[in-house]
């Protein structure tokens, strides 16, 4: 929506708005919100509201916390749950400094940045459709998430009376009562687990719906006693949680990956975009697949990919193309899990596509058959490579690609990999019950 301030003046008399969310998104892909009486409303228009940047993640240092917000009026929206003293609006703000400069470490505003160069490349849009899944736990008496899923369900389940389908079904309502088109709303592979699909969009939207869509599924499942989480990989031995990516990019002539008469019936564009997605792909996984967690979800045996290759049949590699031609032409990420921080995943493999453009690279052949039976000899054949199996291995990857390190700017770049550093060294130094169980009594 284009509202202008006299719009919003409007609709906060109209409904009632008695407080502001001014939101925007960490390093790590945590949403942040300051909140504000409706008394802030005129500084806020006049981005003039202040709010101190030093303890945000990934953020400033002390002498530089003032930190300015300035709304994007296009995200404005009213929360459909109301409190007893009027309603809740939010607006999605991007951060600047004092002296009215893009706060450069503002995932979003990289993202604004990255996009210049797809415009500069000749693109109008880099349209982007995840399908964001996510489990649904029973919380304790004290409103504390347990390891206990509510329903045995599985895929396509249609289990009557079901507190997670009821669940689901109050989730897609909100969000279409906040404006999202719902495609598809399922129940997943493993019981508890379900997937709402909503309606691709230009990037930046796609990334502001995303965080949306995780505070509406988390707020209406608490309603539920259900606590739900986007955790890559919350029980071992059953399916993890993915984030696929689809994406597309158009021109003012529509989708820039259909070629009626092209291989596949893709365009020139379409292999050289998915060319340089394969070349950046493990240094991408660093963002894509950004916490220790991530590595776990990444193992054969859960339809999640291992393997660096692609196919046009085949749902098991990094890289699928779906059936849809013309507009519906996509091509789509499979590595992606919902940790990521949108903003950060989408400049990244929007910047690994436009390398790919520019330099003209081809991609490998597609790989048909099942990866997961083949050999270590048969994939060196075929020149397949493996996904990055470590936060740490990843991170050495991102480390050596420049194209993906200038995808996220130098600022978030340096931030990102040594917070995820000490993340990991964190973890590498814990001694796990695994461990306990498996040598404690042997040796
Ligand atoms: P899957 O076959 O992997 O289950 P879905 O059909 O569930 O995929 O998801 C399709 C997603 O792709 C939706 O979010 C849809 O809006 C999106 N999509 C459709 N066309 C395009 C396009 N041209 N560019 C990007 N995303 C698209
Ligand atoms: N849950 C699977 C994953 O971890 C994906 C299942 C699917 O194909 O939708 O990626
Ligand atoms: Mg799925
Ligand atoms: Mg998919």
């Amino acid at each position: 929506h284009d509202y202008t301030k006299d719009d919003i003046r409007q609709m906060v008399e109209d409904e009632n708005v008695k407080f502001l969310r001014l939101m925007f998104t960490d390093l790590f892909g945590t949403i942040k919100n300051v909140e504000v009486p409706i008394t802030q409303l005129e500084k806020l228009l006049d981005n003039k509201l202040m709010f101190d940047g030093s303890s945000i993640e990934g953020f400033v240092r002390i002498e530089e916390s003032d930190m300015y917000l300035y709304p994007d009026l296009s995200t404005w929206m009213i929360f459909p749950w109301s409190s007893e003293r009027g309603k809740i609006a939010r607006v999605i703000c991007e951060v600047y400094t004092p002296d009215g400069k893009p706060f450069a470490g503002d995932p979003r505003n990289n993202l604004i940045r990255v996009l210049e160069d797809m415009k500069k490349a000749g693109f109008t849009s880099f349209n982007i459709g995840p399908e964001p899944e996510f489990f649904l736990f029973k919380m304790n008496e004290n409103g504390e998430p347990t390891l206990n899923l509510n329903d045995k369900g599985s895929y396509f389940d249609m289990a009557p009376m079901d507190l997670g389908e009821n669940c689901r079904r109050e989730i897609v309502l909100t969000l279409e009562e906040m404006g999202f088109d719902v495609e598809a709303a399922h129940h997943e592979v493993a019981p508890g687990q379900h997937e709402i699909d909503f309606k691709y969009a230009d990037a930046l939207t796609a990334a502001d719906n995303i965080q949306t869509f995780k505070l509406v599924v988390k707020t209406i499942a608490r309603k539920y006693g259900l606590y739900a989480t986007f955790m890559p990989k919350p029980l071992s031995g059953i399916n993890g949680s993915g984030m696929h990516l689809n994406m597309s990019l158009f021109t003012d002539k529509g989708n820039a990956f259909y070629n009626e008469s092209g291989d596949l019936e893709l365009s020139k564009d379409a292999y050289n975009f998915l060319g340089g997605l394969l070349k950046h792909a493990r240094a991408f996984t660093a963002i894509c697949n950004p916490i220790v967690n991530s590595y776990k979800r990444l193992v054969p045996g859960y339809e999640a990919p291992v393997y660096v290759a692609w196919s046009g049949s085949n749902r098991s590699p990094l890289i699928r193309i779906p059936n849809a031609r013309g507009n519906s032409t996509r091509l789509e990420v499979r590595s992606v899990d919902p940790a990521a921080n949108p903003y950060l995943a989408i400049a990244c493999v929007l910047e690994a596509g436009l390398d790919g453009l520019k330099n003209e690279i081809e991609p490998e052949d597609s790989v048909d058959r099942n990866i997961y039976r083949m050999d270590a000899e048969e994939r060196q054949e075929s020149h397949i490579k493996n996904l990055p199996d470590t936060l740490h291995n990843a991170l050495k990857d991102l480390a050596t690609d420049d194209v993906m390190k200038n995808a996220l700017g130098t600022k978030l770049y340096q931030s990102f990999y040594e917070a995820k550093n000490l993340e990991y060294d964190s973890y590498r130094t814990q001694v796990s019950e695994w461990e306990r169980d498996q040598y404690l009594e042997l040796y």
